[in-house]
């Protein structure tokens, strides 16, 4: 086991609650689709922000940044390149 396999390799959550946690896979519920499969960086990314503005208070632009520049030095990012 490594640190990769205690968060999500999408958005970066910790695996906190083993629910959110889609099955055997290195991606949160909210990364996935239903069928398991990992949503588009636009998807994740919007969720990402959304997630900011929302439970963290920061505003929409800040988010997007800060979403941003997190996602993209995550191992599903990193080497997809976008
Ligand atoms: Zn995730």
């Amino acid at each position: 086991m490594t640190d990769l396999c205690q968060s999500c390799n999408s958005c970066g959550m910790p695996f906190s609650n083993p629910a959110d946690r889609y099955q055997n896979s290195p991606y949160c519920v909210y990364c996935t689709n239903s069928d398991g499969s990992l949503k588009t960086y636009s998807q994740v990314l919007s969720d990402t922000v959304n997630h900011l503005v929302k439970h963290q208070g920061i505003d929409a632009a800040v988010a997007h940044e800060i979403a941003n520049s997190t996602l993209k030095d995550l191992p599903a990012w990193k080497e997809n390149k976008i």
